[in-house]
């Protein structure tokens, strides 16, 4: 009874909501599937979800109507950006190797957005695979403020100055968790309302169903890493966005709970 006067009382929030549903509806049968599922369970508590997306009716498809954030995997070779919108405004987490703008462009345009309606840009972490397409990106999206970990911060060019972030911050209420270890400056972001971890390097997808640690090739401070993955344990969320390999779509914060070590 409670989740329906909360699911009624956020209706009232506006025709943005309405507007992003229809967008929704627009993904049926692309990778929104997955996207629908996840936000679905999120609304209604549990993986109650027993219809196929392709059967939801069309208002629940996409984005629910209480406004929650809906992600899109922008794929970009070995490695993933990702896009994160909400109540028609988008944020765009990571750009990819150099000549990613068109594809983050083409994942706006699906779910009905485009540059002009991103309002933050947010970098994991200094890495080349992860900001590849930072200038070209933030011309684009000319109307955003651009954001990286604070320790990070210095090492990505950018043509507007950037905003350092640290622990506790929010952006898009996200709230920044410090995630340090692959880099210095890495953070991790968390849509609480969502239930959507974003992790950067942080941490690695496996097929869709699993998650590993940071990659020990490419992070130099491997016992900070695995303090960071305790960290992000210790808070609430189904899905997973991960840098490389597949994100997971239920069960994240157990299974990052799982990674942890003595
Ligand atoms: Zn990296």
């Amino acid at each position: 009874m409670d989740r329906r006067v909360f699911i009624k009382d956020l209706g009232k929030l506006g025709v943005a909501m309405v507007v992003v549903s229809a967008c929704g509806t627009d993904r049926i049968g692309s990778s929104a599937s997955t996207v629908a599922a996840t936000t679905g369970s999120s609304v209604t508590g549990g993986p109650s979800s027993s219809a196929a997306p392709t059967t939801l009716p069309a208002t629940t498809i996409g984005a629910p109507p209480t406004g929650l954030t809906t992600w899109e995997r922008v794929r970009l070779g070995s490695v993933s950006a990702y896009v994160l919108a909400r109540g028609g405004e988008a944020t765009i987490v990571d750009t990819g190797v150099s000549g990613s703008a068109p594809a983050i462009g083409d994942s706006l345009g699906q779910i009905g957005l485009g540059w002009a309606d991103v309002s933050h840009v947010v970098a994991t972490h200094l890495h080349p695979d992860h900001i590849g397409s930072w200038a070209d990106v933030m011309v684009a999206a000319s109307g955003a403020a651009g954001y990286a970990g604070h320790a990070d911060l210095p090492a990505i060019s950018s043509p507007r100055p950037l905003s350092g972030l640290g622990d506790g911050d929010m952006v898009f209420e996200l709230r920044v968790i410090a995630t340090p270890g692959h880099t210095p400056g890495h953070i991790s972001l968390l849509d609480e309302s969502a239930g959507i971890l974003v992790a950067g390097d942080s941490l690695n997808g496996t097929d869709g169903t699993g998650l590993t640690g940071a990659n020990p090739q490419y992070t130099p401070d491997m016992a900070t890493a695995n303090e960071s993955i305790a960290k992000m344990a210790g808070f609430d969320y189904s899905v997973v966005l991960v840098g490389h390999g597949d994100p997971v779509v239920e069960n994240g914060s157990s299974l990052v709970g799982a990674l942890v070590t003595g």
